[in-house]
Order: C-alpha cells, then sequence, then structure tokens
C-alpha cells in the first residue's frame, strides 16, 4: 500500500467505543484498508447511552446515540479520531411483516473538526421476540432465531411492557447454550402468574454473528466514503450530503420527487459538487409524475 493511499486523517490511531468486541470485525478492516490502528479502551461502558433489551432508554435517535458515543471516548482518552456504531430494527418498509437492520458506524476526527458515517441496510437480520407457554415452544423460536449461534434474551412476561422489562435484574441476556435456555425457561414458567415467558434475539453483536456481517458492510462503506478526498482540499470523506427531487417525467416533462442530482459537500472547504442522476435515470417513470398519474 503506498503512503498515500493511506487515509489523511488526523491519526494512525482510531478508539472505538464498544464494549461488544465490535472491534473484531471494524479493527481488521481499518488496518487492511486504511492503515490505521483501531484500539478499545479499557472500562468503557457503551450500554450506559442504551440497550436493545429496553431497559436503558437510548439517547436520541441513531445518529444521535452514535455520535454521543464517540465523543465520551474521545472525552475519555484524549484521543484525535473516535469511531462508535449504534443499530436498529423495524420493520421492512416494503414487506411489513419482515425485520429490516439499519447499521450505521460512524468516525468523528477532532482535528479535521468532521464526522463521516457509513450505513448498511439489510433484510438480513434474525430480530425477532416471542411470548411463550411452554419449554417446547421455547425451543421452537430458539431455532427460527439461529440459536445457538445467535444468543437469548428471557424474561418473565408480566414485567415486560412494549417500552421495555419493568424489573430490570429478572433479565437473563447473553444465553448461548441450550441447557441453560431449557432451565431458565422453565424455572420462570413455573414462577410466572399467566405461565408464559418473553423471549427475544440478544441483538449485542458479539452474541449474534449476522449482525456483525452488517456492521462489516457498514465499515466497508464508511472506509470507502473515507478514501474520497475533496477536489478542492483533500479532505477525506467527499461524499454525498443531500439529494435534489426534481427528476422530469418521461411522459410531460414535469418534474417529480425522485431524485435529478447529488449533492456532495466538503466539511472542511465547503467545496460543492452536484451528480446529476445518482441512480443512473435520467426520467421518471409517468406513473411517479403527479401531472401524468394525479
Ligand atoms: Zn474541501
Ligand atoms: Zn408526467
Amino acid at each position: 500500500m503506498a503512503d498515500s493511499d493511506l487515509a489523511s486523517l488526523s491519526s494512525r490511531l482510531a478508539v472505538l467505543a464498544t464494549m461488544h468486541q465490535k472491534e473484531t470485525v471494524i479493527a481488521p478492516l481499518f488496518a487492511q484498508h486504511l492503515g490505521i490502528t483501531v484500539t478499545v479502551p479499557a472500562g468503557f461502558d457503551s450500554d450506559r447511552f442504551g440497550t436493545f433489551t429496553r431497559d436503558i432508554d437510548r439517547m436520541g435517535n441513531q445518529l444521535e446515540a452514535a455520535r454521543a458515543k464517540a465523543k465520551a471516548v474521545l472525552e475519555m482518552t484524549g484521543e484525535q479520531v473516535a469511531i462508535a456504531s449504534e443499530g436498529a430494527f423495524f420493520p421492512d418498509p416494503m414487506l411489513p411483516w419482515m425485520a429490516c437492520g439499519r447499521e450505521l458506524v460512524l468516525l468523528i476526527d477532532q482535528g479535521l473538526e468532521i464526522e463521516i458515517v457509513g450505513e448498511a441496510v439489510s433484510p438480513e437480520t434474525n430480530f425477532s421476540h416471542k411470548t411463550v407457554d411452554s419449554v417446547d415452544a421455547a425451543l421452537q423460536f430458539a431455532e427460527t432465531a439461529k440459536f445457538p449461534s445467535h444468543g437469548l434474551v428471557v424474561m418473565p412476561s408480566q414485567n415486560c411492557t412494549d417500552s421495555g422489562p419493568i424489573h430490570h435484574g429478572l433479565i437473563c441476556k447473553g444465553i448461548v447454550v441450550q441447557d441453560e435456555l431449557i432451565e431458565i425457561v422453565t424455572a420462570m414458567l413455573a414462577h410466572s402468574p399467566t405461565q408464559t415467558v418473553h423471549l427475544e434475539t440478544d441483538m449485542r453483536a458479539m452474541h449474534n454473528p449476522t449482525r456483525m456481517g452488517a456492521i462489516a458492510q457498514a465499515t466497508q462503506d464508511l472506509i470507502t466514503k473515507i478514501q474520497q478526498r475533496c477536489p478542492q482540499c483533500g479532505c477525506p470523506g467527499f461524499s454525498e450530503t443531500e439529494r435534489q427531487p426534481g427528476l422530469p417525467c418521461s411522459l410531460c416533462g414535469l418534474p417529480t420527487q425522485l431524485t435529478k442530482a447529488a449533492i456532495h459537500r466538503c466539511q472542511q472547504c465547503g467545496y460543492v459538487k452536484t451528480v446529476p442522476f445518482p441512480d443512473g435515470v435520467q426520467t421518471a417513470d409517468p406513473g411517479q409524475c403527479w401531472n401524468c398519474n394525479p
């Protein structure tokens, strides 16, 4: 790798805000493509920024939560460059009965005063939950949730509301052994006034290889963006910041809501580049036109 291929960030060292072993996928990619060493500071508690089991609420939206973690790790270590990642799971916009995952991996360079965000959206997730009334039903759910290669969380169903568990101490996380799952479910069923327990997939990266794969994809996207330099000042992270609607209708020529151009803007010098037709089409289908298809 030529020296000019190396990212011109403020430091060759980046600190990663995680306690869920995300360095196992992020560090090798940064070393290979950017020549940057990624380290995890001892004692960083990323759970205080929110948990998937909702026992601690997330701070702000997905991007704000990642940014808060990156800033906290910069403050804690006094380093210049930090990385943080945040995942979110929701119904697929096109197929609402399917789950979909979005991973963000964010880099803050305090020296350059820039923030670059990599993203991966994928329907490939085991994200699911179920309330069951028997050990057999629990094992059935476990199989569909890719257990035991993927971990599970069990909690008493009477203590679980949509906004999260009521008694935090009763959540059993990180279950990856079948005997342990059977034992916990049996015990909780026996103590449950409704004879039910609530199961969910453990979405923490170290217990979820599918999610680790998505984090690797988002990291790859981040690296591609870091490597894109501003044509004017050379600052890394020259990438799309907004989209302009107005793609003309192929029938009547009037502007539609579809994208006509992508705008790339440098965070350092403000240089702007307009990329026409970023989706590879120069006209919109008349079905997307308010004039032809009101
Ligand atoms: Zn620039
Ligand atoms: Zn039209």
